[in-house]
């Protein structure tokens, strides 16, 4: 049975918006919910500064003081995410990030990532997040071709992103993602070649690739009082069943392929089934979840991880600023749920996690494993490819395999 260990990486939830995509399914508040006195911001941001020092307390109380060498190290990355962390004032990112160095320790040569919109509205100011200590733009570009990104119910334009990368480069940002949508409604192969082109022309750093997806929360049962997920409004249920007709599985295969290809030629490494970059650029953040390291998370609808148990908060706003700022008392947790990982399930998650990496897992894995049942019948479908680092003899998902990659995953748990 693992032990739990302190974290390596922080993800900070900052859930507001301008407005709300039809197909997005992140912990959000839009519109009203987002601009005036309703919308609570600065409360909401007092509470996550509030949970920050918290979690803090109870990580000493388990763990000790961070410190280089000792049984808590300095965190390694830390990630601002959302909703639209670049609409947060930089007083209250410069706060935030002032409460984690001092309680979490952050590593001299950290990744500090913010999220951000590339329209001119939403894209803040980059030599500030710069001057504040981030070190990483992650722009929410989504397509480069002017009628997808209306269709989709973006609120920039293929120019907004290149003056988005542009500004983020003079600031002295020293590293760029673009994430980008495949299987859009109406999108053909050529289409995503040229959004692909276009953004390869902008020379990021790193690209994340998504194939759009459709999910109802709803009926997943997780929009509940503690679910980590808000309700679908009903405009965006609409939308995504009219989008829904309008994809195909067998397109959307093309197009991975074609990324694969096209990226490869360009020396990219695709490190994740849906992430590639430049040597060197790859996300330090991502990857301890991939690695299955633990990391700490606050803000609503936020997930951490100790290496047994999985916590997580729920969606909703206020509760959650009501248990972090109550009218009278102490702070408390805010509301959410946590469980505890069977050493089975563990096992699972450690294989299927690895599985999306360009290095596989060790070959040895598949002697005692869940994978020993599943092995034989992947390598004879086309999608697990035997491979050597470092000596070490590895299994991966072949391109095949990372097209099915479900149908393997759900096997092994
Ligand atoms: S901007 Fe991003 S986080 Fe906000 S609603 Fe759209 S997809 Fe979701």
């Amino acid at each position: 049975m693992s032990k739990p260990r302190p974290p390596v990486a922080l993800y900070l939830h900052l859930p507001f918006c301008l407005a709300r995509c039809p197909y997005c399914d992140f912990v959000v508040y839009a519109g009203g919910d987002a601009r005036g006195p309703r919308a609570r911001t600065e409360h909401l941001y007092a509470a996550v500064a509030r949970e920050l020092e918290l979690r803090a307390d109870a990580l000493d109380g388990r763990f000790g003081r961070p410190d280089v060498g000792g049984p808590r190290e300095p965190l390694r990355s830390v990630y601002f995410g959302g909703g639209t962390p670049s609409l947060v004032p930089v007083e209250w990112l410069e706060r935030l990030l002032a409460v984690v160095r001092d309680r979490y320790g952050v590593v001299s040569d950290a990744e500090v990532t913010l999220e951000a919109n590339p329209g001119p509205e939403e894209r803040g100011d980059p030599a500030a997040f710069r001057r504040v200590g981030f070190t990483r733009i992650s722009f929410g570009a989504q397509s480069l071709d002017e009628g997808e990104l209306r269709r989709l119910g973006r609120r920039h334009s293929p120019d907004d992103v290149a003056a988005a990368v542009a500004g983020a480069r003079a600031a002295g940002i020293g590293s760029v993602n673009l994430d980008l949508l495949y299987d859009v409604p109406g999108q053909s192969l050529a289409a995503w070649e040229t959004t692909l082109q276009a953004a390869l022309a902008l020379r990021p750093d790193h690209l994340s690739l998504y194939a759009l997806t459709l999910d109802d929360p709803d009926a997943e049962g997780i929009t509940g009082r503690e679910g980590d997920h808000l309700p679908t409004p009903p405009g965006a249920r609409r939308w995504r069943e009219r989008a829904r007709l309008e994809q195909d599985e067998d397109r959307a295969a093309d197009q991975y392929g074609l990324a694969t290809d096209l990226l490869a030629a360009e020396g990219w490494r695709g490190y994740e089934i849906s992430n590639w970059s430049r040597p060197g650029h790859e996300s330090r953040h991502n990857l301890a979840y991939w690695e299955r390291r633990p990391y700490e998370a606050v803000g609503p609808g936020a997930h951490a991880f100790d290496g047994v148990v999985r916590r997580w908060n729920a969606a909703t706003k206020d509760p959650y600023i009501a248990a972090l700022l109550p009218a009278q008392g102490a702070a408390a947790e805010p509301p959410g749920g946590r469980e505890t990982i069977t050493p089975e399930t563990a096992t699972s998650e450690r294989i299927i996690l690895a599985l999306r990496l360009d290095v596989g897992v060790p070959a040895a894995w598949a002697d005692r494993s869940p994978l020993a049942d599943s092995r034989e019948w992947a390598e004879s479908a086309g999608l697990l490819e035997s491979m050597e680092v470092g000596g070490e003899a590895r299994l991966r998902l072949t391109l095949r395999g990372r097209l099915l990659s479900n149908e393997l995953f759900a096997r092994l748990v």
